[in-house]
């Protein structure tokens, strides 16, 4: 991991076209520098291929770089994304899980696409387009519909035919969250519940479901995030004071692919370094 210790703050979301961002990893942290960021990281759906040029880039830039992946998990048949930091890249079971994860989207984004194209002029090739080894999911055919022209940016797409509502819409399969936080701590990692107030999700995280999570290993819970709706947000903040659990901000970066802008939400450097301090991979 790279320095920059001492004051600032740090965005701890973002995604890069190693998954469904647009932009490359070495471009977030170049645009982390010019906003005067102490640091960020990068944090790709169910893979780390962006780590070792983000790691790279920050160094140059003059920026701190924290590793880690937003893992698709599911509890109750909800769907709960878990942010891991810092996880180590030689842990055997974690990656053989996403790997499964990664395996298990791509088939059922053919599928959906298959099942898009009998009524929309999109293919295949021009949804996974050059980069195939990225994590494929909806925002991918989203941008294959906008280029087809049918819509006008990727949350139109995601309001009408990529919509869990929608016919075309086929669910993927994640991970239960108490057993992806237990493997990201058997990893050596720090595991943080992201947007846990999401307003696309069908509902806030329970307290409950907290407690439950907290006693799998949960460090933190994203409370600052700008999807998080305001309302739901009062009962989480009680759960984690009552839970000692750590409280984290980000934005949820992806380039062009939603409104997010990258350090709009941030932690600061001094609680990301006593995250630091829990990371067991050699740094
Ligand atoms: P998937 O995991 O393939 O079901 O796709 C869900 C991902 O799409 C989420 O993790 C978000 O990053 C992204 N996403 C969800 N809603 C939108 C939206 N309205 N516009 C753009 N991206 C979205
Ligand atoms: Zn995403
Ligand atoms: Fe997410
Ligand atoms: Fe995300």
């Amino acid at each position: 991991m790279t320095g920059a210790t001492g004051g600032g703050a740090f965005d701890l979301h973002t995604h890069s076209v190693f998954s469904d961002g647009t932009t490359r990893p070495a471009d977030i942290a170049r645009e982390a520098a010019e906003l005067g960021l102490a640091g960020f990281a990068l944090t790709d759906h169910d893979t780390i291929d962006g780590w070792s040029e983000a790691r790279e880039a920050a160094r140059r830039h003059g920026v701190g770089f924290l590793p880690g992946i937003e893992i698709t998990t599911k509890h109750d048949w909800h769907s709960r994304h878990l942010l891991a930091y810092g996880i180590d890249p030689a842990a055997g079971e974690l990656f053989e899980a996403l790997a499964e994860v990664r395996g298990h989207r791509l088939g059922r984004a053919r599928e959906m696409v298959r099942r898009i194209a009998a009524d929309y002029a999109i293919t295949w090739e021009a949804v996974v387009g050059a980069e195939d080894a990225r994590t494929v999911g909806r925002p991918h055919i989203a941008d294959a519909l906008v280029a087809a022209g049918y819509f006008a940016d990727r949350s139109a797409a995601f309001a009408d035919v990529l919509h869990p509502g929608s016919p075309y819409y086929i669910g993927t399969y994640a991970l239960e969250t108490v057993d992806a936080i237990r493997l990201v701590r058997a990893a050596g990692g720090v595991p943080v519940l992201a947007h846990p107030a999401a307003s696309r999700q069908r509902g806030t995280t329970s307290r409950q479901e907290m407690r439950e999570f907290a006693a799998a290993g949960l460090w933190g819970a994203e409370l600052d995030h700008p999807e998080n709706r305001a309302e739901w947000l009062p009962p989480l903040r009680r759960a984690a004071a009552e839970l000692a659990l750590e409280t984290t901000g980000a934005s949820d970066y992806h380039g062009a692919g939603k409104p997010n802008r990258l350090g709009e939400r941030s932690t600061q450097a001094a609680l990301v370094e006593r995250l630091r301090e829990l990371v067991v991979t050699p740094r």
